[in-house]
C-alpha cells in the first residue's frame, strides 16, 4: 500500500464505530462515497451480480449480502460481465465445490477485460479451509473470501480490499453474536423469510452444516416479531420462518420461549396473512407445536418432516434419533390433529450400507405416511461427514435403480393425495406471473400449487381458486373473486 493510501485507511479505520451495526452503516457509507468516484470515472453506474447456490439459508443471507451492496450504490446486473460479481456458495455436495471453480475460473477470464471488477466468494464452501487454499493458490484474482458467520462485515471487508488491493480473507469458525438491522433486500414483495436462528446441534452423519454453520444460535423473539412487523408494514402478506431445526428455537435464550410461542407472537403481527417454517425435525416436533399449528389460522395447515430413510437401521446410522414407527406415529398425530394438514419429505436414497430390505421399508412410510410431495436425493459422500468413511458405500447403478423406484411411488401416492382437492375452492397466494401464458401461479395454505389465468396485477393478493383440473402434484384451476 502506498503511503497517501496508508494514512486514508488508517485515518478511516479509527474512525469507525465499535458497535454494529453503526460500524457497517459506516463502511458502507465510505465505501458509498468510493464507488461514487469509480463510477464518475467510468461514466456509468456500476453492477453487480449475487449468485445463491443452495438452501434457504443461503437464499436468505444473499438478500441481506444483496441489500448492503445497493445500500452502496451497485446496480443490479443478470449478467457475470457486472463489475463485481458475489457467489455465496453451497458445500452440501461435493460436485458443487467442482462446479463453483469452473464458474471462478470463467470470471478470472472476465476480470482481464475488467480489471477492477471485484470477485466476492462467500457462504459454505468457504468455511472449509482447503477450499480457501485452493483459491488462494489457483485462483489469485479474487478480491474478497469470507464466511457463514460474518456476512454482516460485507462492506468493511470491500473497504479493506480497495485499501490493500490485494485479496482480502476473513473466514471465522464460530459466529460471534448475531448483528440485526442490516440493510436487506426481498425478492419477492409480498412474501419473505425471516432467519429465527443459526447453526444446527444436530451432526446428521451425511451433513456438513453443523460443521460449517456452527452450533445453534436462536435470534431474540422481539427482534423476529420486529422484522416481521416491519415485513408486513412494507406489504409482506406471508413470511417464512427459516431455521435447520426450527423445533430447538429459543433452547439457547434467556427468554425461553418455545417455537410454538414463537410462531403464535408471530401470527399477531398484523397484516401478516400466512406463517410458514421450514425445517422441523421429527426427533423433537413437540405435540404444543401440533396443537399451535391446528389453532391459529394463519400458520400453513403445511409440515415438512424430512424422513430420509424408512429403515430404522439406517436412521440410526445417519445419527437421526427416530425410528419407522416413531415417524409414522408421529405423522399420525400430525394428520389426526391438524385437519387438511398437507404432509411432505425429504429422501435420501443409497445411504451406506441400504440394503433392498432397507429401501422397501422407505417405500413402505411413503406408501403409509401419504406425503403430498416429496423431495428425493441421491445419496452423495460428503467428505468431512461421518458417513464419507462408512463401509458398504452403495454403488451408483443399484442406487439410480432405487431412486427411480422411489420416483414412481412417490408420484402415485402424492397424486392421490392431490387429487383430494379436486373441485373444491380454495384461498391461493397469486406468486409468479407468466406473461406470455397469462397465467398466474399460486399456492394454497396446504403448499400445493395452482395454475390459472388471471392479471398480472394480483400478484401478491390472495385470492379464491376453483381447483379444476389435477395434474398430479399440482392443479389447473379457475379465479373466482378477489378476497
Ligand atoms: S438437522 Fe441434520 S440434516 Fe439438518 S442441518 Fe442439522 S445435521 Fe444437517
Amino acid at each position: 500500500m502506498d503511503q497517501s493510501k496508508e494514512i486514508y485507511a488508517a485515518r478511516v479505520r479509527s474512525l469507525a464505530p465499535a458497535e454494529e451495526p453503526e460500524r457497517q452503516y459506516y463502511f458502507i457509507d465510505v465505501m458509498r462515497s468510493i464507488l461514487a468516484e469509480k463510477a464518475a470515472q467510468a461514466g456509468r453506474s456500476l453492477t453487480m451480480n449475487v449468485v445463491t447456490f443452495g438452501c434457504q439459508m443461503n437464499a436468505k443471507d444473499s438478500e441481506t449480502l444483496t441489500g448492503i451492496l445497493s445500500a452502496i450504490g451497485y446496480e443490479d446486473s443478470d449478467s457475470e460481465d457486472a463489475d463485481l460479481v458475489l457467489y455465496n456458495t453451497c458445500t452440501v455436495r461435493e460436485n458443487a465445490n467442482s462446479r463453483v471453480y469452473g464458474r471462478i475460473g470463467y470470471l478470472g477470464n472476465r476480470k482481464k477485460k475488467n480489471p477492477d471488477k471485484r470477485i466476492i466468494l462467500c457462504g459454505c464452501m468457504m468455511q472449509e479451509p482447503q477450499a480457501v487454499e485452493k483459491i488462494r493458490k489457483s485462483y489469485r484474482f479474487v478480491d474478497v473470501i469470507f464466511g457463514t458467520h460474518n456476512i454482516y462485515k460485507l462492506a468493511e471487508l470491500l473497504f479493506e480490499r480497495e485499501v490493500q488491493g490485494s485479496l482480502v480473507v476473513d473466514v471465522w469458525d464460530q459466529a460471534s453474536g448475531i448483528v440485526e438491522d442490516l440493510p436487506r433486500r426481498n425478492k419477492y414483495g409480498f412474501k419473505a423469510g425471516i432467519n429465527i436462528m443459526y447453526g444446527c446441534n444436530n451432526f446428521c452423519s451425511y451433513c456438513i452444516v453443523p460443521y460449517v454453520r456452527g452450533r445453534e444460535r436462536s435470534r431474540s423473539a422481539e427482534d423476529i416479531v420486529a422484522e416481521a412487523r416491519h415485513l408486513a408494514e412494507n406489504g409482506v402478506r406471508e413470511v417464512m420462518l427459516l431455521g435447520q431445526n426450527v423445533n430447538s428455537y429459543g433452547k439457547n435464550t434467556p427468554e425461553g420461549i418455545s417455537f410454538a410461542q414463537l410462531l403464535h407472537r408471530v401470527s399477531e403481527v398484523e397484516g401478516i396473512r400466512r406463517i410458514r417454517f421450514m425445517t422441523p425435525h421429527p426427533k423433537d416436533l413437540s405435540d404444543e407445536l401440533i396443537a399451535e399449528i391446528a389453532s391459529n389460522d394463519k400458520v400453513c395447515k403445511h409440515v415438512h418432516l424430512p424422513l430420509q430413510s424408512g429403515s430404522s437401521r439406517i436412521l440410526k446410522a445417519m445419527n437421526r434419533h427416530y425410528t419407522k414407527e416413531q415417524y409414522l406415529a408421529l405423522v399420525d398425530r400430525i394428520k389426526e390433529r391438524i385437519p387438511g394438514v398437507a404432509v411432505t419429505t425429504d429422501i435420501i436414497v443409497g445411504f451406506p450400507g441400504e440394503t433392498e430390505e432397507d429401501f422397501e421399508e422407505t417405500v413402505d412410510v411413503v406408501r403409509k405416511a401419504g406425503f403430498m410431495a416429496a423431495y428425493t436425493f441421491l445419496y452423495s459422500k460428503r467428505t468431512g461427514t461421518p458417513a464419507a468413511t462408512m463401509e458398504n458405500q452403495v454403488p451408483d447403478d443399484i442406487a439410480g435403480e432405487r431412486f427411480k423406484r422411489l420416483l414412481t411411488a412417490v408420484g402415485e401416492v402424492s397424486a392421490k393425495q392431490a387429487e383430494a382437492y379436486a373441485g373444491a375452492t380454495e384461498d391461493v397466494l397469486c406468486e409468479e406471473y407468466k406473461a406470455e401464458e397469462e397465467l398466474m401461479t399460486g399456492r394454497l395454505d396446504n403448499n400445493l400449487l395452482v395454475h390459472f389465468p388471471a392479471e398480472k396485477s394480483l400478484l401478491g393478493e390472495i385470492v379464491k381458486v376453483e381447483l379444476t383440473t389435477c395434474k398430479g402434484f399440482y392443479y389447473l384451476g379457475k379465479l373466482c373473486r378477489s378476497k
